[in-house]
């Protein structure tokens, strides 16, 4: 069989699941991926003949897609903010949103000459991994309930050579600060904030396959997570110190309350790339006058949105 009939049949096979361009895409990502071949030079060699000791291997895995098991946990691997990851059902695969999140902080502290940053339930590490390549001036910390999470975050660091100190932890633990007395200028997460009720509106490849544990909050406890975060925020931030969160866009009034009740100055929150809030960032102290270039930087991000 050639390239393009496996492409076809790919397509062909997956589109009860996707529509048609989806599923064509699926086909050409997992075609790519598997070949190791630029998406032009899949289209450029279509009349190859596929390796034979491959098919065997590729029909099990298409057996994989057709059973609704998102691409990036059939091959392993995701990419985010330009990295490669390892991924697996014990780590929510990295979100475009998610990439929002990097690039303001990568932005906002490009220049800061010393940062300590935490990123609180960091699963596959994609987060901490892409700010640690990123702002290589930060002394970089996370952590996780999952330890089966921690050892694919390490994996991660290692193998996009960037050092990180990990740590076991639950951050509704917040009696127990697994740094000790350590103090941060960010505190970055993307915590569970999907309300429980919205299981059935979501897609079936994300509810049957990803940990629910990294997704889902009670419905009647919907803030938890941030509850956590700020408290958590409040022991250890250098009194100049942010956070930084990704959110469900329902509740943002919600959050700003809890923030500023919490002794935080200073609330903001950004659209995605959807034009649903989902971003947060919150200073612990007004911003004063040495601190102007944060309020200019903010306001060029804004513009540029
Ligand atoms: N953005 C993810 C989704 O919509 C959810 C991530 C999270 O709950 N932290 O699937």
């Amino acid at each position: 069989m050639t390239i393009r009939e496996y492409t076809r049949h790919i397509t062909d096979t997956l589109q009860p699941l996707y529509d048609v361009h989806e599923a064509a895409a699926v086909a050409k990502a997992y075609l790519q991926a598997r070949l190791h071949l630029p998406a032009h030079e899949l289209v450029l060699r279509g009349n190859d003949t596929l390796p034979s000791p491959l098919i065997g291997q590729f029909n099990d895995e298409l057996l994989l897609l057709q059973q609704g098991t998102p691409l990036q946990y059939v091959l392993g691997e995701a990419e985010f903010y330009g990295l490669t990851f390892k991924v697996s059902p014990d780590v929510l695969i990295p979100r475009p949103e998610t990439e929002e999140l990097v690039n303001l902080i990568v932005r906002q502290h490009r220049h800061s000459p010393t940062l300590r940053i935490w990123d609180v339930g960091t699963g596959s590490g994609c987060i901490a991994i892409a700010l640690a390549k990123h702002l290589p001036q930060a002394e970089m910390f996370a952590t996780d309930i999952s330890e089966a999470a921690l050892s694919i975050a390490r994996a991660n660091a290692k193998a996009n050579q960037v050092a990180i100190t990990f740590a076991q932890h639950d951050m509704l633990d917040t009696a127990h600060l697994p740094f000790g007395d350590t103090h941060f200028d960010i505190l970055v997460s993307n915590p569970p904030y999907i309300p429980a009720a919205l299981r059935s509106t979501m897609h079936p490849n994300v509810v049957a396959h990803e940990p629910h544990s990294a997704l889902f909050v009670p419905d009647d406890q919907p803030l938890l997570f941030y509850e956590a975060l700020a408290l958590i925020g409040t022991k250890c931030l250098n009194p100049q110190g942010s956070l930084f969160a990704e959110t469900f866009e329902g509740y943002h009034e919600e959050l700003e309350r809890l923030f500023l009740s919490q002794g935080y100055n200073d609330f903001q929150s950004l659209e995605d790339i959807n034009g649903k809030k989902r971003i947060i960032f919150v200073f612990l102290q007004p911003i004063n006058d040495e601190r102007l270039w944060i309020r200019d930087e903010r306001q060029s991000i804004l513009d540029n949105l």
